[in-house]
């Protein structure tokens, strides 16, 4: 199995729930500018890793917790508008 950072999958998770409701939040959703604003915000939290099944369910239970929940939109919206004002990918670049 490999080891994946359960944040990550979080803010992935959050990022498209959030464009489900502001469709316009993002100048840009190609694949590229997603995963930008992922790795933004995810640079900015501390990373939570398990590898037992114990161990998975300790890590989504602390992702329920509220100010952990706040900090990761809170974090999103920060990188959302840093991709916005600057975007890094190609914009000859066709990526869906
Ligand atoms: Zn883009």
């Amino acid at each position: 199995m490999s080891l994946e950072n359960h944040i990550v999958k979080e803010i992935r998770y959050q990022l498209n729930r959030h464009l489900a409701t502001h469709a316009d939040a993002m100048t840009c959703q190609c694949s590229q500018c997603k995963e930008d604003v992922v790795a933004l915000a995810a640079n900015h939290l501390p990373p939570r890793y398990a590898t037992s099944p114990r161990g998975r369910i300790l890590v989504a239970l602390e992702l329920q917790n509220k100010q952990l929940q706040l900090d990761i939109l809170k974090g999103l919206l920060k990188a959302i508008d840093q991709v916005n004002r600057r975007p890094q990918h190609d914009p000859n670049r066709i990526i869906v």
